[in-house]
């Protein structure tokens, strides 16, 4: 699940372990601001040293909501990329494995013009890394203007950026749910994951964000729901979460809290639907 860093980001494993999770997902700081404090030496050792110590990961970071790696205004754009490029380097001192991104809005001037700013962006990120962290590309719910919501401008990012081993794709259920990708069948999960493989490549996917859709298939919306109790269904989610691909991926839950349910609840629903 998605855990939180509050106090110091070592937390962040107690955390993760305290829920019995595998592996986590987390934000290496304020993803409402802009703001970046430096990471404290000792935090970074004790956050290396449990992980060590639990076995737990991959560790996943998301990047911060406000960035728009897509952004055509250019003082907005520069403080995305260097967001990006801040994030490769504390997420190598972390050791952290993955950086899951948004893609960004073009904000009306099209596709073409989204996609050069994006690959502009992910660029000099990608440049930074030293080892194998990797930068994932997070397909999106197909909001008006966002980048990123079909298989095909998935895989044309990633072939036209400089580094494309040094990236990959995270899928979020919810999202391919709400643009049109249905789930909530076996048979139309195998046909999703079968459309996957022929546009983009199964070697590119490295993470799942497990969520179900408050709303219906296409709706290009992004509104998360308790696993099973949305649109994609129980059935949509054994299916899912007994295909031999996705069975073998880390998968990071980002469902709701509230007086339905908590994330260990959810967390008990997927591993139930997972047997
Ligand atoms: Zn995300
Ligand atoms: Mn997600
Ligand atoms: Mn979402």
């Amino acid at each position: 699940m998605h855990v939180s860093i509050a106090g110091t980001i070592d937390l962040a494993v107690d955390r993760a372990v305290e829920s019995n999770c595998d592996t986590f997902q987390i934000f290496t700081r304020n993803p409402r601001g802009w703001k970046v404090s430096n990471l404290d030496h000792e935090e970074v050792e004790k956050f290396k040293s449990k992980l060590r110590q639990h076995n737990i990961g991959p560790v996943v970071s998301h990047m911060p909501y406000l960035p728009n790696l897509s952004s055509p205004k250019d003082d907005f754009y520069e403080k995305s990329v260097e967001a990006l490029v801040g994030e490769v380097e504390r997420c190598t001192l972390l050791k952290i494995q993955y950086i899951v991104i948004h893609l960004g809005s073009h904000l009306g001037l099209g596709r073409d013009a989204g996609l050069k700013r994006l690959v502009g962006a992910l660029n000099p990120a990608t440049a930074k890394i030293k080892g194998d962290l990797k930068i994932l590309l997070e397909n999106t719910a197909g909001q008006a203007n966002s980048m990123g919501s079909k298989f095909e401008e998935l895989r044309e990012i990633i072939d036209k950026s400089r580094h494309p081993k040094r990236l990959g794709i995270c899928l979020d259920s919810c999202h391919l749910y709400a643009a049109g990708y249905d789930l909530h069948t076996s048979k139309s999960v195998k046909a999703t994951m079968e459309r996957f493989e022929e546009i983009v490549g199964v070697e590119e996917l490295k993470v799942i964000h497990l969520n179900d859709s408050k709303n219906g298939l296409g709706s290009g919306l992004d509104r998360h729901e308790h696993i099973g109790m949305g649109y994609i269904g129980e059935e949509g989610f054994r299916a899912l979460l007994h295909h031999p691909t996705v069975r073998e991926l880390p998968l990071i839950l980002e469902t709701p809290i509230d007086e339905r349910r908590d994330d260990q609840e959810n967390l008990k629903m997927t591993r139930e639907l997972g047997k």
